[in-house]
């Protein structure tokens, strides 16, 4: 007890310095010291380490992830935390999200201004990873080179996607471990530099698992249906399933959906059926995954849930 005594009143001195500099009354000042009625060193004494009886929770944050990762932090739900241009949305349970791109280089920063500590910048470093070029030979060559007026038509759907992701809807349902939306073999990784029909295009945008024709799609986890089409021009049968605070999910080429536009749909809920529809060379699960506009790599996202 004694050991405790030394070890905590200075500690219960800063605290109450740190929180008289930042004006906060003194009600909330004494709270952590003296809830119980106790005397502030009987109470340590006998009360686990230190930080828990701190009146904020500490930031957590991974030290480095890499290229196309999810990263959920944790945080005092009264702190506010930035990333980049964005102030990132805090869940009543202290949750924040954002991601690192396929291309993105670090370290980057956040800067959480937390109750009492006030603004502490927390640094994540980036761990390069290799693109490997794959080669796709046999789409229907229209989906490769559109035509003119063909274009005007992608632009329109792709827009009408890109929309739906800018919504930083109040719900923590990324924060849930995700599952497989069908069990199969990965047949196109997420970040490939892909080359159709001899055409260098863009990254590929999410994972590939390959299914048959009709097997049923299973939400990774849960949220609000915020798009759903049978028929694009590249991507088919598309439906995007937002998780919360930028997060969404986006699953193409289905033959069949089963839920519309600001449906809930739970983990492990039957949404739709894979497919071949818009470019695709045959039968399979496109999941693609994203915070806004920023893409992510859907395994190492399955990975973590681990
Ligand atoms: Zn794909």
């Amino acid at each position: 007890m004694k050991r405790a005594t030394t070890t905590l009143a200075p500690l219960a001195a800063v605290l109450a310095l740190t929180l008289a500099a930042c004006g906060t009354t003194s009600a909330q000042m004494k709270k952590p010291s003296t809830s119980n009625g106790t005397a502030p060193a009987t109470q340590a004494a006998s009360a686990p380490p230190p930080a828990s009886i701190l009146p904020y929770r500490q930031t957590g944050l991974p030290t480095a992830v890499q290229q196309g990762s999810m990263i959920v932090g944790t945080t005092d739900p009264g702190a506010s935390v930035q990333y980049g241009d964005r102030h990132l949305r805090v869940s009543p349970n202290g949750r924040f999200v954002f991601a690192i791109g396929r291309d993105a280089t670090g370290p980057v920063t956040v800067t959480v201004n937390e109750p009492v500590a006030g603004k502490k910048r927390y640094t994540v470093n980036i761990l390069p990873r290799d693109w490997p070029i794959e080669t796709i030979n046999g789409v229907p060559p229209n989906t490769v080179n559109p035509p003119p007026e063909i274009a005007a038509r992608i632009a329109r759907e792709q827009s009408s996607v890109a929309e739906v992701r800018t919504r930083d809807d109040a719900r923590e349902d990324f924060a849930q471990p995700f599952i497989w939306p069908v069990q199969g073999r990965i047949s196109g990784r997420f970040g490939n530099q892909r080359v159709y029909n001899g055409t260098p295009k863009s990254p590929h945008s999410g994972m590939d698992i390959a299914a048959a024709n009709g097997t049923p799609i299973k939400a990774p986890a849960a949220g609000i249906v915020t798009f759903a089409s049978p028929s694009l021009y590249l991507t088919g049968g598309t439906v995007v399933i937002d998780h919360g605070a930028g997060v969404s999910s986006n699953f193409l080429h289905l033959s069949r959906i089963d839920v519309k536009v600001g449906d809930r749909v739970e983990q492990g809920q039957v949404f739709g059926a894979v497919g071949a529809t818009g470019r695709a060379t045959g039968p399979h699960l496109h999941w693609g995954m994203n915070w806004f506009d920023v893409r992510m790599d859907p395994l190492l996202v399955l990975e973590s849930a681990k």
